[in-house]
């Protein structure tokens, strides 16, 4: 079923006809991650300041408009899509741009739809992203302490996000878990953490704390690379290495105790820049052709300029042609971020 009348059902409809878009170090990107808001309703210590100065509500664009910035990347070779945040299922009537871009997925243009989420408003939501066309999504969960949930997240509740998975795997969307690993908070949970997601058939993956914004605390006292955190796990568990890819930066084992897959994010301590797919759309309509960089462009202005996308496409093009070769991340106390923009900004 689909009932969205998007831009691109009917004349405008898209199809993969323009040149791929290879980037100048011979990559081809053929994943979008968009971000359609800066907001989220909880407040992660890691993540974002607590106190935000959000964009305001006249600077996004449109969701309209975000569908057509995602079909125009549909069109020159995009197959995965991630919405992401902020938190994605705060922004107000979502469901008409996961419909609108679940119509890709089922002609076929698009490989996946996914999201990113931190599960707050999961349950009123899955039968439906389900029905659009979604098959799979990640659920950040740093911890099943909901104490440990509350402060970490600041504003969140542990039980919201469990009714949340709940619904989600009764609507049949597979689920991974994203932890970020922090010294001192969840490294001697991650086991548990581990073996409940996989006795609920979920892989989990963890990732490496990022040098992303200015928050609150240094971020140095909570790194924890993930080598160490492997080796502590190897010696309680046989984790035997697996090719299973998911299209983006994870590296999975298999845990053969669980049964289940076990996902590292290594930004920090192994840099996986040279495989890199991905560019990095904001609800602003600024494209970041890496998460760990700068350089930015801006697509709301051509998108803008004209209602054909041969300007945007051009615009895109030059875009990718700036891909840098990688992000050069460092977390110590001496150095400021390396880059001031939050996580919020581009999501995970
Ligand atoms: N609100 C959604 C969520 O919670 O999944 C999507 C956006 S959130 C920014 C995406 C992911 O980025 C989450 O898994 C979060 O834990 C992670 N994250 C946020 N700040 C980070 C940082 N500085 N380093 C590493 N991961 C971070």
């Amino acid at each position: 079923m689909n009932s969205h009348a998007g831009p691109w059902n009917g004349a405008n409809a898209v199809a993969q006809s323009e040149a791929p878009m290879i980037d100048p170090f011979g990559r081809a990107i053929t994943y979008l991650r968009v971000s359609v808001t800066d907001r989220c309703d909880f407040r992660c210590t890691y993540c974002m300041a607590e106190n935000m100065t959000f964009l305001p509500k006249k600077d996004l664009l449109t969701l309209e408009e975000l569908e057509r910035l995602c079909s125009a990347f549909i069109a020159k070779g995009v197959r995965k899509l991630r919405l992401t945040g902020g938190e994605p299922l705060v922004r107000k009537n979502i469901m008409h741009l996961v419909r609108g871009l679940g119509a890709h997925v089922h002609a076929g243009r698009l490989d996946e739809l996914t999201l990113t989420t931190n599960g707050s408003q999961l349950a009123r939501h899955a039968a439906e992203l389900a029905d659009c066309g979604v098959r799979r999504i990640n659920v950040s969960l740093d911890t099943l302490d909901a104490e440990k949930f509350r402060t970490i997240t600041r504003w969140g509740e542990l039980s919201k996000v469990m009714e949340g998975i709940d619904a989600a795997q009764a609507a049949g969307l597979r689920i991974k878990i994203n932890a970020v690993a922090l010294k001192d908070f969840n490294d001697r949970e991650i086991p548990d953490l581990m073996r409940w997601a996989h006795g609920r058939g979920m892989d989990l993956t963890l990732i490496e704390t990022m040098p992303m914004g200015e928050i609150e605390e240094d971020r140095t006292d909570r790194y924890l690379p993930l080598s160490q955190m492997r080796a502590r796990l190897a010696e309680e568990f046989t984790l035997t290495e697996n090719a299973y890819r998911t299209g983006g930066p994870a590296r999975y084992v298999t845990v053969e105790e669980t049964g289940g897959r076990l996902g590292f994010i290594t930004p920090m301590t192994h840099n996986f820049c040279e495989s890199c797919n991905r560019v990095r759309l904001t609800c602003t309509g600024t494209l970041y052709m890496c998460l760990g960089q700068n350089d930015a462009a801006d697509l709301r202005l051509p998108l803008r300029a004209s209602e054909d996308d041969a300007l945007l496409s051009q615009a895109i093009d030059e875009a990718i042609g700036r891909k840098p070769k990688g992000h050069d991340f460092i977390i110590d106390r001496r150095n400021r971020p390396a880059v001031a923009r939050h996580m919020s900004v581009t999501g995970g």
